[in-house]
């Protein structure tokens, strides 16, 4: 079976609209800083705004030239954490060279984290505190297997690739307590031994990796579930641009093999944009009066 995350993230969407056109007054709002212009980030900024528009949440955009000081960037988040009109802050990575990282990520309110990198929500994942906000890529998994009924209770999971925005936070969520969670969860990096043989034994592998065609038809079992996180251009001189994008997995000579896989388009990349929506509209009902809350926010169902 081929999820189609596209569906799934369209149908979640759609529920996210109904919800927050039954709000009245103030509505969520998400600000996205994008600094420089790198045109895969200007992709991805313009399709996380133009979700925002499509379920009712006001975006603001600021694009910011690439040489902007570290200083002047800190201080537009100081802005935006201190605004009580916006909800959530996304500061869209990667950043230019002589800006850090980490210090950015730190510099963003906790509360408005929605892209869920600050240490404090990353620290609440792992303790099994909810009140904090997941990754957006790893959530939008864990919603994809739920919506469709894959279990991960006992199985063993294979994650390919360990960085802080897919795969240790993927890690945290399967083998966190209770539902979506449970597993018995290894992670792989370029060092790990024996690759081959620990994805055969898995039941579900996530592969994070950034490789096209990494995950090869020899490393799957039979009725297994590949979940493949990849984002990888490869020369297609058919495309009128002259590339297309696929995934990490081999999808071709793996579609048959395994008993659900995601296809690169339209798999988790969609579920990541829900997420994030998902994740303003729970900032945004941590704001509500209980009154707002009582009305309308209550039957929101947020991951
Ligand atoms: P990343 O930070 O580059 O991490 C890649 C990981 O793969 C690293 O942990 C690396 O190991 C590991 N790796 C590389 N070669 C390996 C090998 N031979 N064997 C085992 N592990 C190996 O990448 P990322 O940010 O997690 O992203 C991964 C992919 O997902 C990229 O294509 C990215 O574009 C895509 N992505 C998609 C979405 C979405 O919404 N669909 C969201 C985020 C990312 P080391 O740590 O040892 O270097």
């Amino acid at each position: 079976m081929i999820i189609d995350g596209k569906a799934i993230a369209a149908g979640i969407q759609e529920e996210f609209r109904q919800i927050i056109s039954s709000i009245e007054g103030r509505k969520p709002c998400l600000a996205v800083l994008l600094v420089g212009s790198d045109p895969a980030s200007e992709i991805y900024v313009s399709r996380k705004t133009k979700a925002c528009e499509m379920v009712g949440i006001n975006s603001i955009k600021e694009h910011l030239n690439a040489d902007i000081s570290e200083t002047e960037l800190l201080s537009h988040i100081q802005r935006l954490n201190n605004d009580p009109s916006v909800d959530g802050i996304l500061v869209q990575l990667p950043l230019p060279d002589h800006i850090n990282s980490m210090k950015v990520t730190m510099a963003i309110s906790p509360e408005k984290d929605v892209d869920g990198f600050h240490p404090i929500n990353l620290g609440k994942l792992v303790i099994d505190d909810d009140s904090g906000y997941t990754p957006c890529t790893p959530l939008g998994i864990r919603v994809l297997l739920s919506k469709c009924g894959i279990e991960t209770r006992g199985k063993n999971i294979v994650i390919v690739g360990r960085s802080t925005i897919v795969g240790k936070p993927m890690a945290s969520l399967f083998m966190g307590r209770g539902d979506g969670g449970d597993a018995t969860v290894t992670i792989a990096n370029r060092h790990t031994s024996n690759l081959k043989n620990l994805c055969l034994s898995a039941d579900i592998i996530v592969a994070a990796v950034g490789q096209a065609n990494f995950i090869s038809e020899e490393m799957v079992k039979e009725g297994a579930i590949v979940i493949d996180v990849g984002i990888n251009r490869v020369d297609d001189t058919s495309r009128k641009r002259g590339y297309r994008i696929v995934g990490d997995v081999d999808f071709e000579n793996l579609e048959d093999k395994c008993s659900h896989i995601t296809p690169v388009p339209g798999g988790v990349g969609p579920m990541t944009i829900a997420m994030l929506l998902n994740n303003t509209i729970k900032s945004f009902r941590k704001s509500q009066s209980q009154q707002v809350k009582e009305l309308c926010l209550n039957e929101f169902s947020y991951y």
